[in-house]
């Protein structure tokens, strides 16, 4: 790659100018990437480091197969989208039959907030309901309507009257914890305290809106019947039901495409953005043909730039090399793989309280007591910067920020696991 000429001092502050002075960057001091290439990102000064934060390029940095299909279109034509294209419908029922043919009508956007976004005024436009249900420490985008339902963005501020917050299903911190017994139905029974909630001001649910692997909320491994549950209690209620899919989606899960699928559960929407493009700028909301159709009624429904010519071209290499390189099954593979090697340093690193796995997304969370949990905020900001040291690059999250988050790509291989799990485990020794 090209050696940038200016320091990373010289950048934040330039940055700092221009972008706003609280500048929401990773690491003190902040890294400069300059190229990407398959797992690894490459910083100016030349440094390569193993990407586990990766939550866009599901196929690897810079996929050759994405770029060039990228290329070719733009080539040819990228025009706004009142015109007929074929790619575009293809893309469009190819995301369709990977629903199993349960939701096959698409509206595109270009990120996963509009899709969000777009979701929730379906829904309000076909139930007539006000109320949004979402978990206590979500995060679903930034719009003003999806802020409303992403509490793990409120800086300050209190959740606006038509929403209700719900418990994420925490086995390990939560309420509830592993080994109680009826924990989903118990964790699910939220859903009717809301709903109860919500009546009393006079209101119905319109939707709820859940990310299948709880992400913010310090990713937790499927809970069997706790989704449906849910769902049940809020279809009962006249609302639908929301798969936030941007993260979990595209076999980031393993076994299955989908994050919901792991839930057992059909939503009435699935919203998608972040790997659909492999970093091309793309949402869709995915539904039921009957849902858009009333929405299209209400509404001039339109996006410039969603499901374009080129944006068409990249989602559907993204599909063809995750089918062709039999990526979902390969990404159960290596998560049950990573996932052996993080419980084995749990063992040898007291300060690991809990270590789970939403397939290849995992939270490593971090205690200084195994009793009473209290958590270990500053020894994982502290942990994710040695890491960094090491050449590995993770994130936290979670209500204390004391859980490391992991997502490598699912190209990654059991070896890229042993190097990772090396430099976690040297990071762990100098903390
Ligand atoms: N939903 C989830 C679960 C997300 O993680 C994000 C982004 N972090 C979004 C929605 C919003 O997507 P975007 O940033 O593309 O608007």
């Amino acid at each position: 790659p090209r050696r940038s000429r200016a320091s990373v001092g010289e950048l934040i502050e330039r940055r700092k100018r221009v972008m706003g002075s609280r500048p929401y960057v990773f690491y003190d001091p902040p890294l400069h990437m300059v190229k990407g290439e398959g797992v690894w990102l490459i910083d100016a000064e030349g440094r390569r480091y193993l990407d586990c934060y990766n939550n866009v390029p599901i196929v690897g940095h810079c996929h050759p197969r994405v770029i060039g299909a990228i290329d070719h279109q733009m080539r040819i034509l990228n025009t706004n989208t009142r015109y007929l294209g074929e790619q575009v419908l293809e893309y469009a029922e190819r995301l369709g039959a990977s629903t199993g043919g349960a939701l096959t009508a698409c509206a595109f956007v270009n990120s996963g907030s509009e899709a969000n976004d777009i979701a929730w005024r379906m829904a309000r436009a076909w139930t007539g309901n006000p109320g949004f249900i979402c978990q206590d420490f979500a995060y679903h985008g930034i719009t003003e309507a999806i802020d409303a339902v992403s509490p793990s963005a409120m800086r300050q501020g209190e959740t606006p009257g038509h929403v209700r917050t719900i418990l994420a299903p925490d086995g390990y911190r939560g309420p509830y914890r592993h080994g109680t017994s009826d924990m989903a139905a118990r964790y699910a029974g939220d859903a009717d305290r809301a709903i109860a909630s919500l009546a009393k001001a006079g209101m119905a649910p319109a939707a709820v809106i859940v990310d299948s692997a709880f992400m913010t909320n310090g990713i937790l491994a499927p809970l069997p019947g706790y989704v449906a549950a849910i769902f049940e209690t809020v279809r009962a209620a006249g609302g639908l039901c929301i798969a936030d899919e941007v993260q979990s989606g595209f076999g980031r899960m393993g076994e299955h495409f989908w994050g919901y699928q792991h839930h057992g559960v059909t939503p009435d929407f699935v919203t998608i953005g972040k790997p659909a493009g492999n970093g091309h700028p793309l949402g869709v909301v995915l539904t039921r043909p009957e849902i858009l159709d009333h929405f299209c009624n209400q509404t001039a429904f339109f996006s410039t730039f969603g499901g374009n010519n080129v944006s068409a071209a990249a989602g559907l290499a993204v599909l063809d090399v995750i089918e062709d390189g039999d990526h979902v099954r390969q990404a159960g593979e290596t998560a049950r793989y990573m996932f052996a090697g993080l419980r084995n340093l749990k063992a040898r690193h007291p300060i690991i309280g809990d270590v789970r796995s939403a397939g290849l997304a995992f939270g490593i969370e971090l205690v200084h007591d195994h009793a009473d949990l209290s958590p270990a905020p500053q020894e994982t900001d502290r942990l994710v910067n040695l890491m960094r040291e090491e050449g590995l690059l993770v994130g936290t999250e979670g209500v204390h920020g004391n859980i490391v988050k992991m997502r490598p790509p699912l190209i990654f291989q059991t070896g890229h696991a042993d190097l990772a799990l090396q430099m976690m485990d040297r990071a762990l020794a100098r903390l």
